[in-house]
């Protein structure tokens, strides 16, 4: 381990041919002159490492023990060590699995938060799609009926306006279906620099016919020239979609009185997305339970979509906060740092290649 030749090392003072140091520093420079001062066994503790001349750094595990004279005098010492760099990265490589794990985990807790949320949406989606599907069957009867006219008298106009029409109510239809497909599939997490006013737009297309459904109104605050973020769009979608879906449950017993604030900004390097209600708020001893797995105050609740979210913000390095507003009402805050032009800057929160 030291490296050494009996040649070079033979009368030479110990502190020439090597050193352990300590994280803390803790243990003297020369180890064994106090072991043998002190005549007693010093141990290197956690995080020893062995500083060879002209040599890399090893981790060791060892203790400097002195050896006593049958008359109980110290006339030397025995210094062993054992180099636990193979066992270290073994426990590294544990640590990165289980934590590969934990991602994981977590991106199959956010597909499956996801579908929950989507499967309470179902209706209101299925009747988006309904709508746009009846406008083609009504146009497309028209155009069947314009033709059966005789052929000098077709209005060609007329025709060419409800076959337009055909085609945009298709194409109406068809985004929402990617849309949905899109929120719902389980995909691979892809971070790239987005915009949360995007995010907020397309949510607010997802929501639409459930906000209209319970006549929630929506006020909408986005900041022009708001700053991107590092995110998975998917994923901040599902988050804005959380928000919104409590903020319209805060607020269902307000009857047409309920409404909904979002406020997007940026300041000191963060993104901010704001979602208000005017609803009843939060309770004060629910604050330091909300995000905390499977706490929810409704009967068909699974109390899992804000530690979902919680768990998404952080993922991006960023937060998600709840307060009450002064005049009543709950504010959920998430928060993302701005998207740099060097990814390498989110150290830990880059991206990870989960299925
Ligand atoms: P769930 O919606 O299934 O209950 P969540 O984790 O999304 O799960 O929410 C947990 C609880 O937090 C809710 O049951 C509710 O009591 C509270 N909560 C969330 N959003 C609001 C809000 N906007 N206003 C008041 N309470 C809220």
């Amino acid at each position: 381990m030291l490296q050494l030749d009996e040649g070079n090392a033979l009368g030479k003072p110990l502190q020439e041919l090597f050193t352990v140091r300590t994280q803390s520093g803790a243990l003297p420079d020369n180890l064994f002159a106090y072991c043998l001062q002190e005549a007693k066994a010093i141990e290197f503790g956690e995080n020893a490492r062995l500083q060879r001349q002209g040599h890399t750094l090893l981790h060791v595990e060892g203790m400097i023990s002195p050896l006593f004279s049958n008359e109980r005098r110290v006339r030397g010492g025995v210094l062993t060590f054992r180099n636990i760099g193979p066992v270290r990265q073994r426990a590294m490589e544990a640590l990165a699995a289980s934590e590969q794990r934990i991602r994981e985990h977590e991106v199959q807790l956010a597909h499956v938060g996801r579908l929950h949320t989507m499967g309470e949406m179902a209706s209101g989606i299925a009747h988006e799609i309904n709508q746009p599907l009846s406008a083609i069957l009504s146009y497309s009867q028209a155009c069947l009926r314009l033709l059966d006219e005789p052929e000098e008298e077709i209005e060609f106009n007329q025709l060419q306006r409800a076959m337009q029409a055909i085609a945009n109510q298709a194409q109406r239809a068809g985004s929402i279906i990617h849309r949905l497909r899109q929120f719902i599939t389980r995909r691979p997490v892809n971070i790239q620099a987005i915009s949360l006013n995007q995010v907020v737009g397309d949510v607010l297309e997802l929501a639409d016919h459930e906000l209209q459904r319970k006549h929630v109104k929506v006020q909408c605050h986005l900041a022009p020239d708001l700053p991107l973020v590092m995110a998975d769009s998917i994923q901040l979608e599902q988050i804005a979609l959380n928000l919104l879906r409590n903020g319209m449950d805060a607020v269902e017993f307000m009857g047409h009185l309920g409404e909904l604030t979002l406020h997007t900004s940026s300041d000191s390097g963060m993104v901010r997305l704001s979602i208000a209600d005017n609803g009843k708020g939060i309770a004060k001893g629910d604050f330091e339970k909300l995000f905390q797995p499977f706490f929810t105050n409704k009967a068909s609740g699974m109390g899992l979509g804000l530690t979902i979210c919680q768990t998404i913000a952080q993922s991006f390095g960023g937060s998600l906060k709840a307060q009450n507003l002064p005049h009543g009402g709950a504010n959920f805050i998430l928060s993302l740092p701005i998207a740099s032009m060097n990814q390498n800057d989110y150290g830990h929160h880059t991206p990870h290649p989960n299925p």
